[in-house]
């Protein structure tokens, strides 16, 4: 069920999830320079000129989310209609806004992998992950 390889999978994901504020000031200068003409490219346009490597680095979407999320774009890609509103905020930024949103992430993932190699009680595991009280179980596939 859980194995090393996908432990690297999983934080190449976490990497792509989160980008760092030089890729958010390129994405951001990319979406300026084209102006007017923004509205005629796809998703896959801007993924092109903005990551080289992978096809699965979708650290765009995560900047476009953000963007639209703080204003900083209107509309969308898909509808043809997005257009930038107003400069970046310094506060996504900012180192603390990026690692405390890696962190979070990461212990989502460790919370998350442990779960599946646990060989106690899944229930009793997801109990105390949400602060709830113990129970019998005699019923998950680690009790049963
Ligand atoms: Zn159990």
């Amino acid at each position: 069920m859980y194995c090393q390889d996908d432990l690297a999978v999983q934080i190449n994901f976490l990497e792509w999830k989160n980008p760092d504020a030089i890729f958010i000031k390129n994405a951001y200068r990319l979406l300026a320079s084209m102006g007017d003409t923004l509205q005629s490219y796809t998703y896959e346009d801007l993924q092109e000129k903005l990551v080289y490597k992978h096809r699965a680095d979708h650290r765009l979407q995560t900047v476009l989310n953000l963007f639209d999320l703080y204003h900083v774009t209107e509309g969308n890609l898909d509808t043809l209609n997005l257009t930038l509103k107003s400069p970046i905020p310094d506060e996504i930024l900012s180192a603390e806004y990026i690692t405390s949103k890696q962190e979070r992430d990461k212990k989502r993932l460790v919370d998350m992998l442990n779960y599946v190699k646990t060989p106690n009680c899944r229930r009793n595991y997801i109990h105390s992950y949400f602060g709830m009280r113990r129970v019998d179980c005699d019923n998950c596939d680690n009790c049963g």
